[in-house]
């Protein structure tokens, strides 16, 4: 079926949405692909529902190819399954809630683990039902705090979300290796520049969980990668690299010093630099030490940690905060120090730490035979040369300094830069949380009960399309992907004879037949209105019918790089037909 932009059910805007502030979010409104309804709410116009349909639909062979099938679950949901695992509460506001005539408590589904684990206890008890991987293409609902950018993050939006079940380890290792792979092939094909990007360093396991960040100066997620290698990583998974241990032997003793009035690095650099000492010194040469407190998940006694950092940098929380997970971290409070004299805040060292069984945790950069000037445990004092291995022993390391760019790549090739991302992508090895909840178990071959292992993998369906929107446009419009473009072809009839108006017919109908989608822009409307669209629309392939057609040649636009070719009007289709098949 030609599609008429005579008739089509389109009004493109000439001028930006007042609100719209991302280039995919002006472009896809001006385009006439999405109407906003409310705060990150959402209609789909034709060409928005065609892209999204493409998209799903690469989705789907992608997922069916990994032997993943597909069932289609209610988005509106009892609160009951949510209350067995705790999310009803632990949700918090991002769930929409709400009441049925009766009272009772229902969720529209912000991700659905709980049901798919139900589904298959459901159906499933025998060992020799699994491993099985099932999915579905749903709209989801989240009341976030920011709804933004139109579709790129939304209130309502359509996720792909597929869980596998397996009955251990191994196996649960293998459907997220095929996960990921899909996730590849199918962010390959939508022609996305990205990054997989592990979620959090090797002390959860390191590759459980792992992001996908389309890259896009207005994506919401930072990370770092190397300046000169494939290297990617969330700022949490970054791994600092050692220095290797110095000889002690030659290294001054330790001296404590009066250091009035210098809580702070920078007023202890100041001092010590404008001191009799003949030395210069750097925040770089001072160890700062902070102090938190931990607690193991399941207990309820908080326990101190001290955590050193050089002092010229700053302790990131949640660096912290994934090294030493699942153990909740939280920042000291005034009673935390009237409980614990011993500890000289502003002032803090390593000796009194230790000698008061506080656990002492260490940037790696602080190895055997640094020396350090840091607190000496009493008000307006300081110890210079402390040196690590002679004067104190850390009990560890810990990854908890914040990442700078210029920092060298964990790789051992060039340097760190912060980008930006679009989370487009999530998978995620659950193990047992869920399946512990409902008792999701099968018969082994034993006739043992065995607990069923879970992993999660979503894909923003809907959010890829502001994705993809992001990296490819220019100031005059979309410029799509062919496979994701609403058509192949955007016909513009360029004048007002009727030859040329029959001869555009004529190749319309042609490329048609031979299976190519056509938009053609038939409208009463002048030649420059009809390219403006075209470019704005962004088919990736224009076809300009003009008064070329007397000398027998029609015009080829290629949209992303503007390439124009002349094409003899005989052998339009065949080229055309050509492009489009790649
Ligand atoms: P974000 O950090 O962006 O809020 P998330 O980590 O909460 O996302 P997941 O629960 O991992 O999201 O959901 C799977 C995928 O669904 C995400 O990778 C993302 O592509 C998409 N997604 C999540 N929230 C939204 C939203 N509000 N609008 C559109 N797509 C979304
Ligand atoms: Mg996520």
């Amino acid at each position: 079926m030609i599609t008429r932009m005579s008739t089509l059910f389109l009004r493109t805007l000439r001028e930006d949405p007042a609100d719209a502030e991302v280039p995919s979010h002006k472009l896809l409104v001006r385009a006439g692909y999405v109407r906003r309804v409310a705060p990150g709410i959402y209609s789909w116009l034709p060409l928005g529902l065609r892209v999204l349909r493409n998209i799903e639909r690469i989705v789907r062979e992608e997922m069916d190819a990994i032997g993943a099938q597909e069932i289609h679950l209610p988005a509106l949901l009892p609160k009951e399954p949510y209350e067995q695992t705790n999310r009803w509460t632990e949700y918090g506001p991002n769930m929409f809630r709400l009441k049925d005539r009766k009272g009772g408590d229902y969720l529209l589904g912000p991700t659905h683990e709980e049901l798919f684990a139900q589904t298959v206890k459901g159906e499933y008890n025998s060992y020799r039902d699994f491993p099985v991987i099932l999915y579905q293409i749903q709209t989801k609902y989240r009341d976030e705090e920011r709804p933004r950018a139109g579709i790129l993050r939304g209130r309502e939006f359509v996720m792909k979300d597929s869980y596998s079940f397996d009955l251990d380890d191994e196996g649960l290792g293998e459907s997220y290796r095929r996960h990921r792979e899909a996730y590849i092939r199918l962010f390959d094909r939508v022609g996305l520049r990205y990054v997989i990007v592990a979620a959090e360093s090797g002390a959860m396991g390191g590759s459980a969980s792992e992001e996908f960040l389309a890259e896009s100066t207005t994506g919401e997620d930072t990370f770092v990668r190397s300046t000169e290698s494939g290297f990617a990583a969330n700022v949490e998974a970054v791994v600092t690299p050692a220095p290797e241990p110095k000889p002690i032997e030659d290294l001054p003793a330790a001296e404590v010093h009066h250091t009035p009035d210098t809580p702070t690095i920078e007023t202890l650099v100041d001092f010590l630099n404008a001191s009799e000492m003949g030395r210069t010194f750097t925040a770089a040469d001072t160890l700062k030490n902070v102090l938190v407190k931990t607690r193991q998940p399941g207990t309820r006694e908080w326990e101190l940690l001290g955590v050193g950092v050089p002092g010229d940098r700053e302790v990131d929380i949640k660096r912290l905060e994934a090294a030493l997970g699942p153990a909740e971290v939280a920042l000291l409070e005034e009673a935390d120090f009237a409980d614990n004299p011993f500890l000289a805040k502003g002032y803090i060292g390593p000796k009194s730490l230790q000698d008061n069984g506080v656990r002492y945790l260490v940037d790696p950069r602080v190895v055997t035979g640094t020396a350090w000037v840091t607190g000496a445990d009493k008000t307006d004092h300081h110890v210079v040369d402390l040196v690590c291995g002679r004067d104190f022993t850390p009990d560890g390391t810990v990854e908890a300094a914040d990442v700078r760019e210029g920092d060298p790549s964990p790789d051992g090739q060039g340097t760190l830069e912060a980008a930006r991302g679009i989370e487009i992508g999530h998978i995620f090895q659950l193990g047992r949380k869920y399946t512990d909840a409902i008792s999701l178990d099968a018969l082994g071959q034993d006739g043992k009960p065995q607990r069923v292992t879970m992993g999660s993998y979503g894909v923003g369906v809907s959010r890829l399309i502001a994705a993809i929107a992001e990296q490819s446009h220019d100031e005059l419009g979309l410029c799509w992907p062919r496979e994701v473009a609403p058509a192949d072809v955007h016909v513009v009839i360029a004048g007002k004879d009727d030859s040329v108006r029959d001869g555009a017919e004529r190749i319309a109908a042609e490329l048609d037949e031979a299976g190519v989608r056509v938009i053609l822009d038939d409208r009463g409307v002048s030649p420059g209105v009809k390219f403006a669209d075209a470019e704005l629309v962004g088919v990736p392939t224009i076809l300009v019918v003009g008064k070329g057609l007397a000398k027998g040649v029609v015009e080829v636009k290629d949209r992303a790089t503007g390439e124009r070719t002349e094409v003899a009007a005989d052998s339009a289709v065949g080229h055309l037909v050509g492009l489009v098949r790649g």
